[in-house]
């Protein structure tokens, strides 16, 4: 109380989005990626931002499923981003998958309970809390052309009101361009007859809603992930070569790599956060409140 040094506050309001731009802000954002072992998470995410994280190579011998976090610290333009990146080790190689979406839930829910925590503290320090709570679940979907699994159903069934679900088709290169709207149409329908809710992008607020609506006919964007660089006219792009011909992860014409990339971390990563709290967290929180009467 008599103390006279005190902390120093940025008089922005941090919901404006010139707050969100400032240069010393230190965002956590946390991507939950979910998908069978060889998907191409880890490619997706080294794509995505720019680097090689460090991961080991996945074996299909996991007596069960565990998840795997890894954080890291990057600069996204001019903000600061405490990145978390979570893996599910071992998803879909055992011969019961039963289990296989539980792991899942008990991390999700670990990481509200620990801010739930730090809440009902009565000296509570969260504005430098580590902020491990999922902000975007990413859900892989094997490139069948077929339709669901039923693990992928059950799954995204079991995470729909905790986490924010963005179902993403890996490995896009591999599936026919007439196939693809066939396939991405059945698996809208399944989402939507099975009931589970996917992440909406917000169409609430003018500067977004354009470009969001227009975004969410492509769902579940169809992606390519590779960090090699090939050379194309007189650039470098980063890109697939085959026998035949060579993807561009980066063309819009080729995959949806750039629309995922917009949506995810410059278009709604705000939104991604803010649901997280108001949504998710929430019912969590009331559940868990109710419980303790
Ligand atoms: P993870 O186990 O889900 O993390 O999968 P990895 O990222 O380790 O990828 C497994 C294999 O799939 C590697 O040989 C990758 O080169 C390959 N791969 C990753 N992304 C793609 C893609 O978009 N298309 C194709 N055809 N292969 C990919």
């Amino acid at each position: 109380m008599g103390s006279s040094h005190h902390h120093h506050h940025h008089s922005q309001d941090p919901n404006s989005s010139s707050a969100r731009l400032q240069v010393d802000k230190l965002f956590c954002f946390n991507i939950l990626c979910v998908g069978e072992t060889g998907i191409g998470k880890s490619t997706l995410m080294d794509t995505l931002f720019n680097t090689k994280f460090e991961s080991d190579p996945a074996t299909h011998n996991e007596p069960g499923v565990r998840l795997k976090a890894r954080s890291y610290e990057l600069q996204e333009s001019n903000v600061r981003l405490k990145l978390t990146i979570v893996d599910t080790v071992g998803f879909g190689d055992q011969i019961n998958k039963d289990d296989s979406y539980k792991p899942i839930v008990e991390y999700i829910d670990a990481q509200f309970e620990a801010y739930l925590q730090e809440e009902l503290k009565i000296k509570r320090s969260l504005f430098n809390y580590h902020d491990t709570r999922i902000h975007a679940c990413l859900y892989f979907i094997a490139p069948t052309g077929h339709s669901l699994k039923s693990l992928d159903l059950v799954t995204m069934k079991k995470l729909d009101s905790k986490v924010n679900i963005i179902p993403i088709i890996a490995k896009a290169d591999t599936i026919a361009k007439n196939e693809l709207h066939k396939f991405k149409s059945k698996i809208m329908s399944e989402l939507v007859s099975n009931g589970v809710q996917i992440y909406q992008f917000p169409t609430d607020e003018e500067t977004v809603a354009e470009i969001n609506a227009t975004m969410s006919v492509h769902l579940p964007f169809a992606v390519v992930g590779s960090t090699e660089e090939v050379k194309i006219g007189n650039k470098m792009a980063k890109a697939r070569q085959y026998p035949w011909g060579v993807v561009q992860v980066e063309n819009e014409n080729h995959c949806d790599f750039v629309k995922l990339r917009e949506m995810l971390i410059r278009v709604n990563m705000e939104d991604l956060r803010e649901q997280t709290h108001t949504r998710h967290y929430e019912l969590y929180r009331r559940c868990k409140l109710e419980e303790m009467g």
